[in-house]
């Protein structure tokens, strides 16, 4: 007998990663935080290390109950995972596999459709309207699972929480996950994360430590789910996903909320500074509540093959399931000023 992988795996698209640049300022493909995390963060680990050679605590209780006072809901309701992608991963497991049909916008976030088509569940991809979710046309496809991610990833765009409110309300789907993986960057108070909703049941916020707070390398994230939910996951889950020392520096990272302001303070100056530079070359990026910039170009890998020249280092489109544009994290202040070269340098020719 040979061993044989289910046939569907075949089909699955690969996850391609950014690339990362020669050095820090250049780095602008994975949507890291520019800032990097608290320093508070590494004393923490430090103080973490003796113990590696326990087990960490499997439910997070700690972050769990700091997480439950900071957005006023149960640590019941909480759910701490390696990264919000192992989250995504955990509801596929529990509630798509074999034929579960997921909702989704197109393009999606890669991991919401990779994650459901690995277990043989299928997608629905509603095209953007205007480059937003197209929330009507979502809320009438009947699914198991909705995803809206808010604001997007690829395009930067978000939501008002009226509008959010108003599809949790009429969607078909049995469940909807609202990603809030960039919330923090919002600067409309209209886009109000839905945390405040959940009273409404039948959905989850999906949150991450990989953004505002800098920690992406450490792959931590958590779920605010109803009871039900959060016992159904904690059965599918490994016990021991999320280690000690992710725990104690998202513990740090989650006080520090001076860094935080300071972050989320340069990402929303950095992010209009890129949008005006790609103006100035006639070109029309995205509105963006995040802390990248989505830019439509006439020619993208001959774009990103200029910016990279320059030591800048973005993600195209087509890796993203959107080809014929450029994804541009907001960079560190000491990368501004290259990105600005690279841009202003970009010839009409490398725009097509
Ligand atoms: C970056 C990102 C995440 C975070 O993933 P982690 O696994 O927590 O690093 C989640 N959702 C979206 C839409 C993202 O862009």
């Amino acid at each position: 007998m040979t061993l044989a992988p289910r046939p569907w795996i075949f089909d699955v698209p690969a996850y391609v990663p950014g690339r990362p640049a020669r050095d820090e300022e250049g780095s602008l493909a994975s949507n890291e935080s520019p800032l990097g995390a608290s320093p508070d963060v590494g004393t923490s680990i430090a103080r973490a290390i003796p113990r590696i050679h326990r087990y960490p605590d499997p439910l997070a209780s700690e972050l769990r109950s700091a997480l439950a006072d900071y957005h006023g809901v149960n640590p019941e309701q909480i759910l701490v995972g390696n990264g919000s992608d192992e989250l995504i991963v955990l509801v596929a497991t529990a509630y798509l596999a074999q034929g579960g049909h997921v909702v989704t916008a197109d393009p999606a976030y890669r991991i919401d459709e990779i994650s459901t088509r690995l277990v043989a569940g299928r997608v629905t991809g509603v095209p953007l309207a205007d480059g937003v979710h197209d929330l009507n046309a979502m809320a009438e496809v009947e699914a198991d699972i909705a995803y809206v991610v808010n604001p997007h990833n690829p395009t930067g765009t978000a939501h008002q929480r009226q509008e959010i409110e108003r599809f949790l309300r009429t969607a078909r789907a049995a469940f909807t996950i609202v990603d809030e993986a960039y919330i923090d960057f919002c600067d409309d108070p209209e886009n109000a994360s839905a945390v405040g909703l959940l009273d409404l049941g039948s959905f989850a916020v999906l949150r991450t430590f990989s953004k505002v707070y800098g920690l992406a390398s450490l792959r931590i994230g958590y779920l605010i789910a109803p009871t039900e939910v959060i016992s159904i996951l904690r059965r599918v889950r490994t016990p021991f996903s999320v280690n000690s020392l992710a725990q104690a520096g998202a513990l740090a990272a989650l006080r520090d909320r001076e860094h935080f302001a300071r972050v989320r303070e340069h990402t929303i100056k950095a992010r209009l500074e890129v949008i005006d530079e790609l103006r100035v070359i006639g070109l029309r990026p995205y509105p963006s509540q995040a802390n990248f910039v989505l830019v439509p170009v006439p020619d993208e890998s001959g774009a990103a093959a200029h910016l990279g020249n320059y030591g800048v280092q973005v993600r195209p489109g087509t890796a993203l399931g959107i080809p014929g544009h450029l994804r541009i994290s907001v960079p560190p202040p000491q990368g501004m000023d290259r990105l600005r070269a690279a841009i202003r340098t970009l010839s009409v020719g490398e725009l097509g």
